[in-house]
Parts: structure tokens; C-alpha cells; sequence
């Protein structure tokens, strides 16, 4: 399949609903992305229905929307799904229902472990304590260097120990966009560092559970709030998050190119968007 060059409005008529990426499609660290407030004002012109589908687990949905309405982008808690949301259904398919969760990130990513039933704490608060479990969600909300490293020295103990260990990244993220070009690293990064640094003293350790995109279960919660909508699109910048996992979930994809550039990987068709846009402009 080779991808399209498509301008955002054109597509509008040819899905019944549409789930875009937060990160480098609406919004970037410096504000509001091009386009992206008339993509959803054609959308909403269209009678159409969207969700925010975003591997971001640093605010709950009531501060998301809080956030975009900040910048301009008229879109309802009720419309976003973010990976944060996933927590709950993981905590009580893995049986960590109370387990001691050290979470790095801001005061909404502890809330959504501690709403997951988590017993959540930050990095500041764990003082000598042990965990059951490591919850990275966001690079922000803490002193990042002492976080990681409290949380590899937390992980290692409790391996010494024998005990139990789970390990959990809702946002698989590596790389976010912070404007202008300028790029930053994110708790998909995070994660690899821990259990690279982890597996140097066990290398049987157990490995990251990721949540977030491309995983399906994103898919699947955004789909199930829109069942009258059968062709949906999602818009994305990452290839390997945001496409592949529209892809794998049976969805059309477009990618917005910055983070990931398309440059015609024969090689890599799983990972091919159906359109590509240079904004949402
Ligand atoms: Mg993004």
C-alpha cells in the first residue's frame, strides 16, 4: 500500500468518526498544533463523532480537556481516552489490586493508579519502603534522575528479596514532541532505562507490560464509546504507536509527519499509514 498525500478536510467525508493523537497532532509543548481547532470544528460541522485517543497518562481526562481548552480546542473529559484510563482493567487482570505501587509521574498519574486500586506513591515518598510494583507514566511530576533512581534501587531489592515484581508503562511512548522542533524523551524511555539498568543484577527480571499504544486495548475502550460509527480513522504522528496499533486494530490511519517521517518502508507494511498529511491544516 502506498500512502496518499491528503489534505485533513477531505477526509472528514469518508470516515463516520475520528480518533486523533494528542501529542503532534493537536497539541505540542507549545501550544496548539496548525489546524488542528478547524479539523475539529469541520468534524463537529460534519455531525461526526471523536475521541482523543492519547498514550499521555500525566492528567486525568477533566485536566486534559481543561488543557485544550486552554489553547482553543472545544473537546469534552467524556471524549478522551487516554492510557492511564487502561490501570484498572491491567490491575485486576494481573491480581495487583493493593499492591504497592511506586509511580513515576505528576499527581493525576498517581491518581489514576490509586483509582486502578493501587496502593500509588511518589518517588519522594518511598523513603527505604518496598514495592510490589513500578507504574512509569510520565517523565514529569518529579525529580527525574533521584525518581529513576529510587525506583531501579526499589526494583532490585525487592528481586533480592524474592518477592514478586510487577512492572507497568500505560504510556510505550519514547519520544515526544515539544515544539519547534525540539524533541523529548518520555516514559516508554524511562521504562527501558529501568529494565535495562534492572537486568544487569537479574537478568531474568521481569519485563515492562505496556498499555498504551499500540497495544489494542486503546482501540477498544474508544471504540466501544462510539458503536454508530463502523469507519473510523485515527490520525497520528507516531508510526509505531499511533499507526501500527490503528492498523492492527483493523482501523484507516493517517499519519501527520514530524515525530515520524514516512519515507517509503517497503519493508515495514504493518506500520504504513493509508494518508498522509503535513498537518491538519
Ligand atoms: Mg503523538
Amino acid at each position: 500500500m502506498v500512502p496518499a498525500p491528503a489534505r485533513f478536510s477531505e477526509l472528514v467525508e469518508r470516515y463516520d468518526g475520528f480518533l486523533f493523537d494528542a501529542y503532534g497532532v493537536l497539541v505540542d509543548a507549545a501550544g496548539v498544533c496548525p489546524g488542528a481547532i478547524a479539523a475539529i470544528d469541520a468534524v463537529r460541522a460534519a455531525g461526526k463523532p471523536l475521541r482523543v485517543v492519547t498514550n499521555d497518562a500525566s492528567r486525568l481526562p477533566a485536566a486534559a480537556a481543561a488543557r485544550f481548552a486552554g489553547v482553543g480546542l472545544a473537546i469534552d473529559a467524556r471524549e478522551i481516552v487516554t492510557s492511564g484510563q487502561l490501570l484498572g482493567a491491567h490491575v485486576a487482570a494481573a491480581g495487583l489490586a493493593g499492591a504497592r505501587a511506586l509511580v513515576l509521574g505528576t499527581d493525576d498519574a498517581r491518581a489514576y493508579a490509586s483509582q486502578a486500586g493501587l496502593a500509588a506513591f511518589a518517588p519522594a515518598a518511598l523513603g527505604g519502603g518496598e514495592v510490589d510494583a513500578v507504574v512509569v507514566c510520565d517523565d514529569a511530576g518529579f525529580a527525574l534522575l533521584d525518581g529513576i533512581n529510587a525506583a531501579l534501587t526499589a526494583a532490585v531489592r525487592a528481586l533480592d528479596q524474592g518477592r514478586r515484581l510487577a512492572l507497568v508503562c500505560p504510556n510505550p511512548d519514547l519520544v515526544y514532541p515539544r515544539g519547534g522542533g525540539a524533541l523529548g524523551f518520555t516514559a516508554g524511555a524511562l521504562a527501558m532505562i529501568l529494565e535495562a539498568g534492572l537486568r544487569r543484577s537479574h537478568p531474568d527480571a521481569p519485563g515492562f507490560v505496556y498499555l498504551g499504544k499500540p497495544a489494542p486495548a486503546i482501540f477498544a475502550l474508544a471504540r466501544a464509546g462510539l458503536p454508530d460509527a463502523p469507519r473510523l480513522l485515527m490520525i497520528g504522528d507516531q508510526l509505531e504507536t499511533d499507526i501500527a496499533g490503528a492498523r492492527a486494530a483493523g482501523l484507516d490511519a493517517a499519519l501527520v509527519t514530524g515525530v515520524s517521517r514516512w519515507r517509503d518502508r517497503a519493508a515495514a507494511p504493518a506500520l504504513a499509514p493509508h494518508w498522509l498529511l503535513d498537518s491538519l491544516a
